[in-house]
């Protein structure tokens, strides 16, 4: 207690003399405001400019978009892998249960919407007659090849883009989505084209073709990554980085989530068609697939689902038409 005090009379004797001495030829000294630097998200990487980076690989297999036609949806409809989920009495997909717009919770209701997940119970409701019969696995973007290489799902709808390099490992439905790379940074940060990130920090997700077409595009970028693209948004709301990077309708969900701060600049980068990823030999259950995408596309409920989520890109587009290679 009197250390206390002869502590509280110390202070108020400095204070007194600080007083004394601030006449009229004392020197201020801007304050330097010091601030504890915000943690980066777990497992968010540096990855060095000098690292080696994939060759673009598309021109090996001739269209990737190109699946196999449909042999129609919903009750008639039989092969190995559908009767076995059918057996099984739900559907399981692999989606980021945090991508706004396309797959996310409903705050309302609690469950789990967006045009993946609405285009998943599309899926579900031609399988069983009801589009509520489906599991969800949270995935994110690196885990989605793995996920349907060891049957840990039966499909992933997760803003996947189709391509050479990831058909060597699993397969695709038909383009349900056309959307294209480009750049979110904040409002008003000079930034507008690929040029102006030379020497800029940009957050990317790792495992994605986001990564890789920037690594090509723009080598003289430093670029951070992390899991998921809600952790971008946050590392750019933070300053961490000076932009992200992915294709524009996961971008629009980011940009939706902070309207006043960030903005979608340049052109587009890369085309990059979305399609349903299913794991390779289930061909039964591509056709099925394709076959909910049709009808989706022809009575209506592909336009419903854009109007309700994706509007933020602009009008609503006629359905991405299908490409079959038999
Ligand atoms: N479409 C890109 C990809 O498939 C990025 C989107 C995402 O990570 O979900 O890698």
């Amino acid at each position: 207690m009197n250390r206390a005090r002869g502590l509280l009379a110390a202070l108020a004797a400095t204070a007194l003399l600080a007083g004394c001495t601030s006449g009229s030829d004392a020197t201020i000294t801007p304050k330097t405001v010091k601030y504890t630097e915000p943690p980066l998200p777990a497992q968010a990487v540096t990855i060095p400019t000098d690292a080696p980076v994939a060759p673009e690989r598309d021109a090996l297999c001739g269209d990737p978009t190109a699946s196999l036609r449909p042999t129609g949806a919903g009750a008639s409809a039989h092969g190995p892998t559908i009767d076995a989920i059918r057996a099984r009495g739900r559907l399981v997909v692999g989606l980021d249960t945090g991508s706004n717009l396309f797959s996310f919770r409903d705050p309302v209701s609690g469950s789990i919407v967006g045009f993946d997940a609405d285009i998943a119970r599309e899926v579900a409701r031609d399988l069983f007659g009801s589009p509520d019969q489906i599991e969800y696995r949270s995935l994110g973007s690196a885990e989605r090849e793995t996920a349907l290489q060891n049957h840990s799902v039966d499909l992933v709808a997760k803003t996947m883009t189709i391509n050479c390099d990831r058909r060597q490992r699993v397969t695709f439905s038909t383009v349900y989505l056309q959307s294209y790379q480009r750049v979110l940074a904040v409002k008003n940060s000079g930034i507008r084209t690929l040029a102006d990130l030379a020497g800029k920090r940009v957050c990317i997700v790792s495992g994605t073709t986001s990564l890789d077409q920037m690594r090509r595009s723009q080598p003289a970028a430093t670029i951070l990554t992390v899991p998921t693209w809600a952790d971008c948004l946050v590392v750019l709301q933070q300053r961490q980085v000076d932009a992200v990077s992915t294709d524009d309708a996961v971008l629009a969900g980011l940009a939706t989530q902070d309207s006043s701060y960030t903005e979608l600049v340049g052109p587009s980068i890369s085309s990059e068609p979305y399609g349903i990823g299913i794991p390779k030999g289930n061909d039964d259950l591509v056709r099925f697939v394709n076959g909910t995408l049709e009808r989706i596309r022809n009575d209506g409920t592909w336009v419903r689902l854009y109007q309700q989520y994706l509007t933020t890109l602009g009008p609503v587009p006629a359905p991405p038409a299908a490409t079959y290679q038999d």
